[in-house]
């Protein structure tokens, strides 16, 4: 499995930053684990929409503006017989509104599936499978393995899911946990985000091999994130758009450490 970070700032993009997006791709089969404002710019139009299955983790606009772009553009695309296939959109059924704004949309070339906490789907030799967050509206983690790798993406959460993230992420190969805060903000422990420091002891408690930080506030330094994590659970690197990841890359580096 191969990983390009298209997106990890919240709540809004900048130049070069864009909202959350991350997509997966094994052999020809693509997963996109949501598509927040600006992330569809890194995408290869259209070879990365053939094969393409997008995930939204949950109906924040910071993780699904740029599904209207994407409908669009599979829109477009298969009118000028560029792309075969629909596109696969998953994706909680509420709030109810914008989820009926989604499926409704008639200039789309692209077929819908909701996602729940007992749903999961096989993408090619991928399977997929949630995990439901506390957070303000309906919100998925979502596990992706191939079989000889693991991916889980937290998505937004606050630290009280942290056990049942704990689990869920047990010993995959790369935990993509959002740290939208560092301690210094002087949030309260509870709070519909993680900090840095969190986000770090999920990772140690669930003993994966590396973290990844992403969620970032546009103002704030990404080394302190990586810092503050890197005190509980030091294979900590931060997500920046552009970069590409082999699996094996992250073991590789583990090894070197140890
Ligand atoms: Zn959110
Ligand atoms: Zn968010």
């Amino acid at each position: 499995m191969k990983l390009k970070v298209l997106g990890t700032q919240s709540p809004y993009n900048t130049p070069n930053h864009h909202c959350p997006g991350f997509l997966i791709t094994d052999n020809e089969n693509k997963i996109l684990l949501d598509c927040g404002s600006g992330s569809h710019s890194l995408l290869n139009f259209p070879t990365d929409l053939q094969n393409l299955s997008v995930f939204i983790s949950h109906l924040h606009r910071d993780h699904y503006n740029d599904i209207y772009n994407l409908q669009y553009a599979s829109f477009v695309l298969h009118n000028q017989k560029r792309i075969e296939k629909p596109i696969e959109i998953y994706l909680p059924s509420s709030p109810n509104p914008i989820y009926k704004d989604i499926i409704e949309e008639n200039n789309s070339f692209a077929n819908y599936h909701t996602i729940s906490q007992d749903s999961s789907y096989n993408i090619g030799n991928m399977s997929i499978c949630f995990c439901p967050t506390d957070h303000p509206v309906e919100t998925y983690a979502m596990k992706i393995t191939n079989k000889d790798k693991t991916i889980v993406y937290t998505s937004d959460t606050s630290f009280s899911t942290k056990d049942r993230l704990v689990k869920f992420a047990e010993e995959a190969d790369l935990l993509i946990c959002e740290s939208s805060l560092l301690r210094e903000h002087g949030f309260p422990e509870i709070n519909s985000h993680l900090t840095a420091y969190q986000a770090g002891i999920i990772a140690k408690e669930a003993k994966v091999r590396g973290l990844m930080l992403t969620h970032f506030w546009p103002e704030e330094q990404i080394e302190k994130y990586v810092a503050e994590a890197k005190e509980i659970f030091p294979n900590t690197i931060a997500a920046i758009e552009g970069q590409t990841i082999d699996l094996p890359t992250i073991k590789e580096k583990e090894e070197d450490m140890r």
